[in-house]
């Protein structure tokens, strides 16, 4: 994972890839793991960072998807539990099981949600993570002493999956570039160039760091931008009707002693009939979110001031302690990449699916899905490009996959369990440098190391690449992040060899990006 080799390997290059990638989210990177895997000749650009979108900003949930259940979307439910299955089995250094408990103030809740819940782990077969169980009050309370008690009946416990969704990103591209990939971050795809027949054979991108512009030529583009998928169809045909329905959804993050223990609350459906989840996340205790339809797709979205009221009010619906504004550490918020049904303005009840569209001009765009299905996304899209592009069929191979990091059980237990197979590797920079594995901050247990570890080989280049994508500060901790910015921007700029300027030039930066994560 370095990046000016990977440029450098990009330029030089003369011959056409076989497939080009736009995008660096959760369906770029997949489609790149496919791709590469099957021995195609594949490079990915993402015009930020990896995972700067949407992929980084999800619940954190590897699911079947309750809601969808609700919706009566089965076939959505069943792919969407057996990818969870898979995704345990080849990265089971990340993805683990979660209890979930349904809280029922209602005589009927129980029952119902309970016979729900059943369907939903018949549904799993053999990639189930356990049964469903209903609860007694004293049960309910014993997992979750911090819920409501006014009213309380008991509850319905289920299983599903919880993940961290950068870091599964990051260790999706090592493992493309494992397979043979080629995968660069900080590069904009501008153009699409087109042979005399207007037919898309190739691409130009920016490269963000240098400012320079190069181009390359591709039997097969795909546009796997997610939410900015319709503005890249518009790169390739001004005319392009929009194929998204953006909706923004935040979630808050609340200090641990809201949900103290390992069980999550899902409240199946809220005042205005959404689903709710508080869920425990490295320590800290997350909430949401909501699905709020937004016009335009900025690449760092705001929460919206009734967004965050409308969380605050159900948390307290649930919880004894009600949250409050004071209480909140930090605030994100994702877009989701809806793929359109007609004129409908309630994008919650949009599909989760995914599509595949094919313009005229070849360019293959894949929008819609979600995290959980990222593999199965994946393998569609590198199926339709093969025959789009008449590449030599070969069969998808990812289904046993492992991916970068597996490790099971860990061998460094604690908070460098996350990396996995790296972990061994984080240790011994700080047995090199002690001063490395003393925390950043008194709030959150990353260490210099886990930066220094970020840069050698996850291709981290900014502040906010280390604090909001390989360790998870900013989401966890905005204040936090913010203090520990200064140290981090020095950690960055003796690895990379960058001077004050730069240093000063990036916490100017972070301190813009972060302004999106306080509550306005
Ligand atoms: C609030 C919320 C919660 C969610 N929770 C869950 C969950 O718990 N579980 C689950 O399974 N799914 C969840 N999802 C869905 C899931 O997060 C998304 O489906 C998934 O992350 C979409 O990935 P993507 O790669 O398509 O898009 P993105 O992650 O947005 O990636 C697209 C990338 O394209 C890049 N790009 C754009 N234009 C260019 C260009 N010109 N050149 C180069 N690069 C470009 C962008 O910078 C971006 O990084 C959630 C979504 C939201 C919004």
């Amino acid at each position: 994972m370095n990046r000016d080799h990977f440029l450098q390997r990009i330029v030089e290059r003369r011959e056409p890839w076989e497939i080009a990638v736009i995008g660096g989210g959760a369906t770029g990177v997949g489609i790149a793991v496919d791709a590469a895997s099957r021995g195609y000749r594949v490079v990915l650009l993402e015009q930020s960072d990896f995972g700067k979108g949407t992929s980084s900003r999800s619940t954190k949930l590897v699911h079947g998807g309750v809601r969808y259940l609700q919706q009566g979307n089965i076939s959505l439910v069943m792919e969407a539990l057996k990818e969870r299955g898979l995704l345990l089995q080849n990265a089971p250094h990340l993805v683990h099981d979660l209890q979930f408990i349904v809280p029922s103030y209602a005589w009927w809740e129980a029952p119902f949600y309970g016979i729900g819940l059943k369907v939903y782990d018949l549904l799993a077969g053999r990639y189930g993570f356990g049964p469903s169980q209903v609860l007694s009050r004293e049960e309910t309370l014993a997992r979750i002493p911090t819920l409501s008690q006014d009213g309380l009946r008991g509850g319905v416990m289920y299983h599903d999956g919880q993940f961290d969704d950068a870091r599964l990103l990051i260790n999706l591209a090592q493992t493309a570039v494992e397979q043979g990939a080629v995968v660069l971050n900080y590069a904009r795809v501008t153009e699409l160039t087109k042979d005399a027949d207007g037919y898309v054979h190739g691409l130009t991108f920016r490269d963000e760091e240098s400012g320079a512009s190069h181009t390359l030529a591709a039997r097969c583009v795909i546009n796997a931008t997610g939410p900015f998928c319709d503005a890249m169809r518009r790169v390739d045909d001004p005319t392009a009707a929009p194929m998204v329905a953006p909706s923004q959804g935040v979630h808050l993050v609340f200090p641990r002693e809201f949900l103290p223990g390992d069980t999550a609350i899902m409240v199946p459906r809220t005042r205005d009939g959404r689903v709710m989840f508080a869920i425990p996340w490295h320590g800290h205790t997350l909430v949401g979110t909501t699905d709020t339809p937004i016009a335009d797709c900025p690449l760092e979205p705001t929460p919206l001031a009734h967004e965050i009221d409308f969380i605050l009010e159900t948390a307290s619906d649930y919880l004894a302690q009600r949250p409050t504004r004071a209480d909140i550490l930090s605030v994100f918020t994702g877009i989701r990449p809806l793929v359109k049904a007609g004129e409908g303005s309630n994008t919650a009840a949009l599909s989760r699916d995914h599509t595949i569209h094919i313009a005229p001009s070849g360019l293959l765009t894949i929008a819609g899905g979600k995290w959980t299905t990222y593999r199965h996304m994946a393998e569609d899209a590198v199926d339709h490009a093969i025959v789009h592009a008449g590449l030599e069929d070969r069969p998808c191979t990812t289904r046993g996959l492992r991916i970068h990091g597996f490790q099971h059980p860990p061998e460094i237990p604690g908070a460098l369990a996350i990396y996995g197979s790296d972990a061994p590797h984080i240790e011994e920079l700080i047995h090199e440098r002690p001063e490395l594995g003393k925390p950043l901050h008194t709030a959150l247990p990353i260490t210099g190391a886990e930066i220094v570890w970020a840069v050698r080989h996850e291709m981290a280049r900014t502040v906010e690449d280390a604090l909001a994508r390989r360790t998870r500060a900013l989401f966890l901790h905005r204040t936090a992040a913010l203090e520990m910015a200064p140290g981090v921007a020095r950690l960055l700029a003796e690895e990379l060899g960058r001077d004050a300027e730069w240093q000063r030039l990036q916490l100017a930066a972070f301190r813009k990006t972060a302004a999106h994560f306080a509550p306005p």
